[in-house]
């Protein structure tokens, strides 16, 4: 199993590590690349695409030919998680945030977000949730989070706080709009590793 993470900006080392833990968790062999240009994508089972700052994320993963070859990889139907600004990237539809700073979104999940949803008073918070299919009370942690606003037909909701969903699934493409990288609790990276 060749897992790839996205390692242009962001919560890289955190995801490789959590990712580690996870395979030693599960007693597998597992090879974790850390992809910075184009031509890994296309050999991996599984991408990450961390959180970190969407727009720089959004500029040089085009640049760099990185995202089409993730949108091709997801296509074909290998496992995507997107964290945070990696969710932003995810989805088909932006908000007015996403419009003004031009950034180009991979489009792959029928999602609308919003940028930084949750407003500068909580700029960062801890919350315990439940998340469909992956377990119950997830300390979960949001850092100038997203959320996603409108789901498509073929997605489902995870989880939510208030009327945001902060977590959705469509296919073998999952989006969360917290940091599972940043807490020992490997669930959903364990859930994830499920889904190759
Ligand atoms: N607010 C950031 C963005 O939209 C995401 C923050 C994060 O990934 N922690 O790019």
């Amino acid at each position: 199993m060749k897992i790839g993470v996205i390692a242009i900006q962001g919560n890289v080392a955190e995801h490789n590590d959590a990712l580690k833990r996870t395979l030693d968790e599960r007693s597998e062999p597992g090879e974790i690349v850390l992809i910075r240009h184009s031509g890994l994508v296309p050999d991996c089972d599984a991408i990450v695409l961390p959180g970190g700052e969407s727009t720089t994320l959004a500029r040089l993963i085009w640049k760099e030919g990185i995202a089409t070859e993730i949108r091709d990889a997801a296509m074909s139907g290998v496992p995507v998680l997107g964290t945070c600004a990696g969710l932003v990237l995810l989805a088909k539809h932006g908000d007015g945030g996403v419009a003004r700073t031009k950034q180009r979104l991979l489009g792959i999940m029928d999602i609308e977000i919003k940028r930084n949803a949750f407003g500068r008073q909580y700029d960062s918070f801890e919350a315990s949730i439940d998340i469909s299919g992956i377990g119950e009370a997830f300390p979960a942690v949001f850092i100038r989070a997203p959320a996603i606003v409108r789901c498509g037909s073929e997605v489902s909701a995870l989880a939510r706080i208030g009327d945001y969903v902060v977590a959705a699934q469509q296919g073998g493409v999952l989006a969360l709009a917290f940091h599972p990288e940043m807490v020992p609790d490997t669930r959903v990276h364990q859930y994830f590793m499920g889904m190759i």
